[in-house]
């Protein structure tokens, strides 16, 4: 029987901190438990923010939390052809399109209907959904702009995929979603609008990349934090359209701040490092975190 495959992928752009000490652990902990595989993704598509100096620390960290993982490491930026490979694909098939807006226009086009009085769609995280003009713009145009070196971004037709998928996307949860909802859960993803696969300045993005390194990488149990529970409709949905297997889904609780607010990297004082130089053992922080 082939082993259950699991893998913590922390994006090199600050240090970690007790909210991912708790999901590196937990993936090490359900690993183990199944007889499986611990993977360690290193996820720096994001030249601009992404460190080697955080990923060695990152590395650090987990090593003494005492979390072991296969070598070699993954890391994504080494990987960009695999990714342009699958864009590739959803070229051919017509389910993404060039988008040409940048971030300033698409906020003016934004700013306007809702001056108006018409309620923008905007996405879980709080974004506002491309506007439609670039998916309607005749094939002929998007060539001419396309040859003549035009800027642009890719996006996904969710509309088009979803067709394809035969308009359902289920996945399976053995954690939560953020309304306790567990089991075989259907999620619409057009909630997300035409999420970006690829943009201006890298060629690919979070959504993509994610998805194509769990099937290459034969993922079967994704376990990470809850606040990525409904991107899970994005990356079923490229895994229908891609003929990619489905991986089992765990999302996990958020380890809150001491306001209640959720950990993030201007957290810097309940960051790992903070805690183990203060002289905690990882079986402490363990407990800190209920593990
Ligand atoms: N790299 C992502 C992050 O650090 C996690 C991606 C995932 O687990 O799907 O938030």
């Amino acid at each position: 029987m082939t082993r259950p495959v699991f893998r913590f992928a922390p994006s090199p752009n600050g240090e970690l901190h007790l909210g991912h000490a708790y999901s590196a652990l937990l993936n090490s902990d359900m690993a183990d438990k199944a007889g499986g595989r611990l993977l360690l993704r290193i996820e720096d598509i994001d030249a601009a923010r992404s460190r080697r100096a955080y990923e060695e620390a990152i590395l650090r960290d987990l090593e003494w939390l005492g979390v072991k993982w296969e070598r070699p490491v993954r890391r994504q930026s080494e990987h960009m052809a695999d990714y342009a490979e699958a864009l590739l694909r959803l070229r051919r098939d017509e389910l993404v399109y060039p988008a040409f807006m940048g971030r300033s226009e698409v906020r003016a086009i934004v700013s306007e209907a809702e001056a108006q009085g018409r309620a923008w769609p905007r996405d879980p995280d709080g974004a506002p959904h491309y506007p439609d003009r670039d998916r309607t713009i005749p094939q002929k145009e998007r060539r001419k702009r396309l040859d003549a070196g035009y800027a642009h971004a890719w996006r996904l037709d969710t509309a088009a995929a979803l067709a394809q998928a035969s308009g359902v996307i289920e996945f399976t949860e053995t954690g939560e979603g953020p309304d306790g909802d567990t089991g075989r859960i259907r999620l619409d993803p057009r909630v997300w609008g035409d999420p970006i696969l690829a943009r201006f300045d890298t060629p690919t993005s979070y959504h993509l990349s994610v998805t194509v390194d769990d099937a290459l990488q034969g993922v079967t149990h994704v376990v990470r934090g809850r606040d990525l529970f409904h991107a899970t409709s994005i990356h079923r949905l490229l895994q229908v359209v891609l003929g990619l297997p489905e991986p089992a889904y765990h999302h996990h609780r958020l380890i809150l701040g001491p306001d209640g607010r959720k950990l993030s990297k201007s957290f810097g004082d309940v960051g790992l490092r903070e805690v183990r130089e203060a002289g905690y053992t990882p079986t402490e922080v363990r407990r800190l975190i209920g593990l």
